[in-house]
């Protein structure tokens, strides 16, 4: 018999993929469903940028590149982030991946192993408690407070460093919550940081995607000190509507680069090549595509959360980024709906699911519970009308 591996039989599934999953095999089904599941854009990858896919691969860009990415557009990422943040960062010092997520990943195994502690706050996105398990360090999760915006404090954050502390999780535009830090609590946490001689890998994969007055910071900016110890994550997968790409990228400190570099190396070698020369089109080009699917984002983000905070026993602040609505459904635990008894978050997106149609995602997968992830990736009309079904399952 083969046997399983203690990491892998450690590992669960990525509750977003598997709810959406479920979604996709429901739909096959015939059935009707409202999927407010994962996190991903509705559109279409821009027009542009697939005609700059097709080109690589006529003009025979299709071998292998360089395990950490090609010249070019690490030199794009690069530019990107001088212009936009003024963050002094050479070609060498950015390494692209096969998604945001195995960036995280190789960051991670770059940095930690057993015996080595991870900060996390909490609420936080599915996928980091586990990229953590995997490298054999542990995490420290951080609990956060609707009323503290969903944020984690400075004094939070000292108060929960040990001897064992290497690292912290940053996500800010945030997945599940979608809350934003500003600057100033952002330079809180960096003091700190700084002080305890704290790594961090700050993921900032939605920066892009910022309402009203918010504005999106790239932590490593903040303070002298922080460009040595501060992995930068993002990606296009969000911005540009290129999720099926599996482009995203990782810059920082060279010597950690380069370590990232030799995982990837062994591991996948290089993202696909055709995906690289989209992501340099998406970069360099036009970046109208990204401020109309932005507007529209914030549109949304205003129709769903004026329509659940008219629904009875619903509490839904207001996201300042990202596109998910992160509700509190604490006054429906205890009552029975479609004849189930809702016992927790997980018990009232199953509900939800077998009796309205409505896919939604548990707080729990976050580490919050009393809470549900709604992503409003999606239209409208399908907003519209799966607030319709919850007002009716609700009724009980
Ligand atoms: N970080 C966060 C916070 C996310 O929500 C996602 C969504 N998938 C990712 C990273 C990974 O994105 P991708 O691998 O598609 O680039
Ligand atoms: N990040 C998205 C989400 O949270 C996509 C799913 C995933 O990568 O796990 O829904």
């Amino acid at each position: 018999m083969l046997p399983i591996s203690k990491m892998a039989a450690a590992v669960q599934p990525s509750a977003t993929l598997a709810a959406g999953a479920k979604a996709r095999q429901l739909k096959a089904d015939g059935q009707t469903v409202f999927d407010f599941s994962l996190g991903e854009p509705d559109f279409n990858t821009p027009a542009h940028i697939c005609d700059a896919a097709t080109q690589a691969m006529r003009e025979g860009k299709t071998h292998y590149t360089p395990a950490h990415g090609i010249a070019e557009l690490r030199g794009s990422i690069a530019k990107l982030y001088r212009k936009t943040y003024g963050l002094e960062v050479s070609p060498e010092q950015v390494i692209v991946s096969n998604g945001a997520k195995h960036s995280l990943h190789n960051a991670l195994a770059a940095t930690v192993g057993p015996g080595d502690e991870v900060l996390i706050p909490t609420p936080y996105w599915v996928s980091y408690s586990d990229l953590v398990q995997m490298t054999g360090a542990s995490y420290q999760l951080i609990p956060t407070t609707e009323a503290a915006g969903f944020k984690m404090t400075a004094a939070q954050l000292k108060a929960a460093i040990s001897p064992r502390s290497r690292l912290v999780m940053l996500n800010s535009p945030s997945n599940p919550t979608g809350c934003v830090y500003t600057h100033q609590e952002l330079e809180a946490l960096a003091d700190v940081i700084l002080e305890a001689k704290l790594g961090v890998i700050s993921d900032e994969i939605y920066e892009r995607l910022v309402f009203g007055n918010a504005t999106a910071t790239c932590f490593a900016t903040l303070r002298p000190g922080l460009p040595e110890t501060t992995i930068t994550i993002s990606g296009v997968s969000k911005s540009y509507a290129m999720t099926g790409w599996r482009m995203g990228w990782a810059l920082g400190p060279l010597a950690v680069v380069k370590a990232m570099a030799n995982v990837q190396s062994q591991e996948t070698s290089n993202p696909s090549s055709i995906s690289q020369y989209a992501a340099i089109a998406a970069l360099e080009g036009d970046q109208g595509c990204v401020e109309e699917m932005r507007r529209e984002f914030e549109a949304r983000r205003d129709l769903v959360c004026r329509r659940l905070n008219e629904l009875p026993g619903i509490r839904c602040p207001v996201p300042d980024g990202a596109f998910y609505a992160f509700f509190s459904v604490q006054n429906h635990i205890g009552r029975t709906l479609g004849g189930r008894k809702i016992t927790d978050s997980t018990a009232f997106c199953a509900a939800a699911l077998e009796t309205a149609h409505v896919n939604l995602v548990q707080g729990s997968a976050f580490g919050m519970e009393g809470y549900v992830r709604l992503s409003f990736a999606t239209s409208r009309e399908q907003i519209h009308q799966g607030v319709d079904q919850l007002a009716r399952f609700l009724q009980g």
